[in-house]
């Protein structure tokens, strides 16, 4: 049996006192032994963080205004991800949030998202060079490394439960606080720049036009300010946008 040793360490907290001196002292072995576990995160089995990425998305879609495929945005989304139901072995699956946020975002699973706001600003091969920078976290391992790291360090760690070979359901607060940690939070330049290495080759490997990612960047630097979600997670775009310009040639 493939049993996960993800630990219940509210169970110490809220449990306690109803319990048996015997019992506790079981739950204490058994919160010993899953501490390791949670300090070794990557023993966190990838069914069970492909189902919290399942749990986020299906939370996140359910605050969001989804754009159908009748739509404007839905009908461009369908033009734009023809083709692209799977990628370098990555199954991908795509909607547009209504709203005038420039954004877009990915997690591990698959799930990719991409604001309105940010498509009416964009050409086609603009969105696309966003939609390979997004794979680009994923296949670099980022988004893993974060959910991981979200796992290990934040609150989820005391309301995660120990259950037998199954990932645990979250409630809505938790899934909120594991966006903001896995997806909100800032990425690092240097996993900027392998993200957008990995771009350049999608661009050139599906025979877009890789020069939107030098126009793609070009354009967020000058909506910095007026508020691009994006900018606030994918920081310096000019500096981006000129070593993206270096390789257009190579
Ligand atoms: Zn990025």
């Amino acid at each position: 049996m493939n049993r996960r040793n993800f630990i219940l360490f509210s169970a110490l907290a809220s449990g306690l006192s109803s319990v048996t001196p015997m019992a506790w002292a079981l739950d204490f072995g058994k919160i010993m032994d899953a501490g390791k576990t949670l300090a070794d995160a990557e023993s966190i089995s990838d069914d069970d963080l492909k189902s919290y990425f399942d749990q986020m998305t299906v939370h996140e879609d359910a605050q969001n205004q989804i754009a159908g495929p009748s739509t404007p945005h839905g009908k461009r989304l369908a033009k734009l991800t023809k083709g692209l139901s799977n990628y370098n072995g990555l199954d991908l699956n795509f909607k547009v949030y209504q709203t005038q946020e420039i954004n877009a975002f990915a997690m591990a699973n698959g799930t990719i998202r991409l604001y309105s706001g940010l498509m009416d600003e964009f050409t086609d091969d603009e969105v696309r060079y966003v939609v390979g920078h997004e794979i680009g976290h994923i296949q670099s391992g980022h988004t893993k490394a974060r959910i991981q790291t979200a796992m290990r360090t934040s609150a989820l760690k005391n309301v995660i439960a120990a259950t037998d070979g199954k990932a645990a359901k979250l409630a809505d607060s938790q899934l909120g606080d594991l966006f903001e940690k896995v997806i909100v939070a800032q990425h690092s330049q240097s996993n900027e720049r392998e993200a957008d290495d990995r771009a350049m080759d999608f661009m050139k490997t599906l025979k877009y036009a890789p020069e939107a990612c030098v126009t793609a960047l070009e354009k967020l630097d000058k909506l910095s300010g007026s508020g691009a979600s994006w900018l606030s997670t994918h920081p310096s775009p000019r500096e981006r946008a000129d070593r993206m310009r270096t390789q257009l040639a190579a």
